[in-house]
C-alpha cells in the first residue's frame, strides 16, 4: 500500500458512507419530530465533528496541507485502517437497519418513536457512535499527518463526550424505566467495557 492509495481509501470510504446514509437521510426528512434538543450546543458540537471527519481530512487528501505534520507513512497501519473502516461501514449499515425511522442527525424524537434493544442495540446503546469511533482510528491510521490524522478522533469524541449523556437524559424522559432497565443491560459502545 503507498499514500496515494491510502487516501483513496479514505475518499471511498466516505462515499460509500454516504451512499448508506442517503436513504435514511431522505425518510428522516418525511419524518415529523416530536420533540428536539437541538440548539446552538448541537450545532457547534455536529461542526467539531465534521471538521474532523470531513473538512480538515478532505483538505490533507487534496492538497496535502498541512505539510508541516507529515510523518512516514506505513503500509501495515494503512491495511490496519482500510480493516478498521470497512468495520466502520458494516457497522454504520447494520445501524440505520435497526434504528430505521428512529434516527436523526442530532437530538430528537420522531412520531411514532420506538424503542430500539434488539440487533445490533442489544449489547450496546450507541452502535452509531461505535461506527464514528472506527471511522476516526481508522482515519488516523489511514492518513500520515499529525494533524489530519487525529482530527477525526478529536472532532468526533468532542461530539460524542458533550452529546451522549443528553442524549441518555432524553430517551429517559421519553422511555422512562424502559430506558434505564436497557441501560442497565447495555454497554455506551464497547460491549461490556464501556
Ligand atoms: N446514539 C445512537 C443513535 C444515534 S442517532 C447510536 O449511536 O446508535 C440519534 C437519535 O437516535 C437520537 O436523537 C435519539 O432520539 C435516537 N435514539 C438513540 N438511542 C435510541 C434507541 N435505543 N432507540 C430509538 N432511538 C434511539
Amino acid at each position: 500500500m503507498t499514500p496515494t492509495v491510502a487516501k483513496s481509501i479514505w475518499i471511498l470510504g466516505g462515499i460509500a458512507w454516504f451512499v448508506i446514509r442517503y436513504p435514511h437521510q431522505r425518510r428522516s426528512w418525511k419524518t415529523p419530530i416530536r420533540n428536539s434538543a437541538r440548539d446552538w450546543r448541537e450545532t457547534i458540537l455536529l461542526a467539531a465533528s465534521l471538521s474532523g471527519l470531513g473538512i480538515v481530512p478532505c483538505l490533507y487528501v487534496t492538497t496535502g496541507l498541512p505539510r508541516f505534520a507529515d510523518y512516514r507513512f506505513s503500509a501495515e497501519l494503512g491495511w490496519a485502517g482500510t480493516l478498521v473502516f470497512a468495520l466502520a461501514l458494516w457497522l454504520f449499515h447494520r445501524t440505520h437497519a435497526d434504528l430505521g425511522r428512529n434516527w436523526s442527525v442530532s437530538l430528537e424524537v420522531r412520531d411514532c418513536h420506538t424503542l430500539v434493544t434488539a440487533g445490533i442495540y442489544r449489547r450496546i446503546r450507541h452502535p452509531l457512535y461505535a461506527a464514528f469511533w472506527l471511522w476516526a482510528i481508522a482515519q488516523a491510521l489511514l492518513l500520515p499527518n499529525w494533524v489530519a490524522g487525529p482530527a477525526g478522533l478529536i472532532g468526533f469524541g468532542t461530539l460524542f463526550f458533550f452529546r451522549v449523556g443528553r442524549e441518555e437524559q432524553l430517551m429517559i424522559e421519553i422511555f422512562g424505566e424502559e430506558y434505564r432497565a436497557y441501560m442497565r443491560q447495555t454497554a455506551r459502545v464497547v460491549p461490556f467495557v464501556y
